[in-house]
């Protein structure tokens, strides 16, 4: 998989975390937390190639041949802390 895009340090990552350990009603999802987001946000990026569905369509919505093509290759859209907003192939 090649992911276009990537840092070596975003600046996402020098925001701290702000839960508490040990207690979940004070950790993320529960509480807000940047860095638990942004983390979560970047363990969805994947790391190896995937197989995606890629059907022939005609003009009226019919497939017409169905076919898979694998994604080697795709690129992350930060946000403004250089978060991982999206990823498009
Ligand atoms: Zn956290």
């Amino acid at each position: 998989m090649k992911i276009n895009g990537l840092k070596k340090r975003a600046l996402w990552e020098s925001i701290p975390c702000c839960c508490t350990k040990g207690d979940i009603t004070k950790s993320y999802p529960l509480i807000k937390c940047d860095s638990c987001k942004f983390t979560e946000c970047w363990k969805s990026v994947p790391q190896k190639d995937f197989i995606v569905n890629d059907d022939i369509i005609d003009k009226t919505g019919k497939v017409t041949k169905k076919q898979t093509k694998t994604v080697k290759e795709i690129t992350l859209v930060r946000g403004s802390f250089e978060d991982v907003v999206a990823w498009i192939w």
